[in-house]
């Protein structure tokens, strides 16, 4: 089969690799629907990782079973199945507390680029659709594997409530699926932080109710002006810079909560600061199999159509293209057709 391979950063290739093969009972290798580029993809890309050895990329998939482990009995081979960029059991005592990101198996998927995947812990991560749902329906099933469900994590854990008023930082795919998240769990008003037209266009269709152009102290004073001087009730922080942090911990009122749900890179944050600004922070990899059955349902209802934020879609074998158009930010985020 082919897959994609990072061998060094601004350097990825479609290969020919060998096919996934069930290693453990507890696995199932999936024919890949559709996959994408992500956001997070492009720190090794832009050499703000290390690639180190030359290795297969990508986490978000959606796909037809083709075979499965001899103790997995909740997913058969023909099924279309969405699954989650981190693999969980669904049994273990994080799991049932909610935090499958966090299972005490969890294996984080990172070879979902390419035309066949081995999906490990299948039975407790993997989600099965009632029949094949329409193709034009992939990317807004790919998309609540990762970017939907981290945004929809975002907006929990910034506990947004009906009629509050949230603030997104953030407009790549994660902060444009927060706008969605916020206004399905009843923001009344949702402010979003972004000087990207064509962003600030799809961010309105979700939901925004005002647009903050400013950034860093400028921001924060913008946002301060549209809540009545003290801050929002929610914020989500969905970037991962030490500047978003700063705008998305002085943006929230006291009392209020800052989900964080960036890969955090060179974030700092000043105890005494957050002491004195009564704030609430949470964040971490997204608990996405949680909110799965809920996601795909709102999905399939029609209700969200955060495939949206796909604006360049691909075959696979234009994989180095995909990743160059969304380092350009000439995309917001690329589909890839295997
Ligand atoms: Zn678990």
């Amino acid at each position: 089969m082919r897959g994609a391979v990072i061998h060094a950063p601004g350097d990825v290739r479609l290969e020919t690799l060998d096919d996934p093969k069930i290693l453990h009972p507890t696995d199932a290798v999936i024919r890949t629907a559709v996959t994408c580029v992500c956001g997070s993809d492009l720190w090794p890309y832009r050499g703000l990782e290390p690639v180190g050895d030359p290795h297969p990329m990508g986490h978000e998939y959606v796909g037809f079973v083709e075979e499965v482990g001899s103790e997995v009995t909740s997913v058969r081979p023909g099924q279309f199945v969405v699954g989650s960029f981190a693999t969980s059991d669904g049994t273990c005592a994080n799991c049932r507390n909610g935090f499958p990101s966090s299972c005490l198996n969890v294996e984080f998927m990172s070879t979902c680029q390419a035309e066949r995947v081995r999906i490990p812990n299948a039975q407790g991560t993997l989600v099965a659709t009632d029949g094949h749902p329409d193709r034009e329906l992939w990317p807004s099933l790919l998309a609540v594997s990762d970017v939907m469900g981290t945004g929809w994590w975002a907006a929990d854990a910034a506990e947004v409530r009906p009629g509050s008023t949230a603030v997104v930082v953030g407009d790549g795919a994660v902060g444009l699926c927060a706008v969605i998240a916020a206004k399905e769990q009843g923001a009344e008003r949702i402010i979003v932080m972004s000087r990207h037209e064509p962003r600030q266009r799809l961010a309105r269709e979700f939901g925004a109710t005002d647009l903050v152009t400013e950034r860093g102290d400028e921001g924060v004073a913008r946002i301060k002006e549209l809540t009545g001087g003290i801050g929002a009730d929610s914020v989500l922080e969905c970037v991962g810079t030490a500047e978003a942090m700063r705008q998305a911990l002085h943006a929230a009122r006291p009392g209020g909560n800052v989900g964080f749900v960036g890969v955090p890179h060179e974030v700092a944050v000043d105890g005494q600061e957050l002491f004195f600004s009564h704030v609430g922070l949470r964040g971490g990899p997204a608990p996405v199999r949680r909110y799965l059955p809920d996601l795909v349902q709102r999905v399939l209802a029609g209700r969200i159509d955060p495939g949206k934020v796909f604006d360049l879609t691909l075959p696979l074998d234009q994989i180095a293209e995909g990743y160059r158009a969304m380092d350009e930010r000439r995309a917001i985020k690329t589909l890839l057709t295997p």
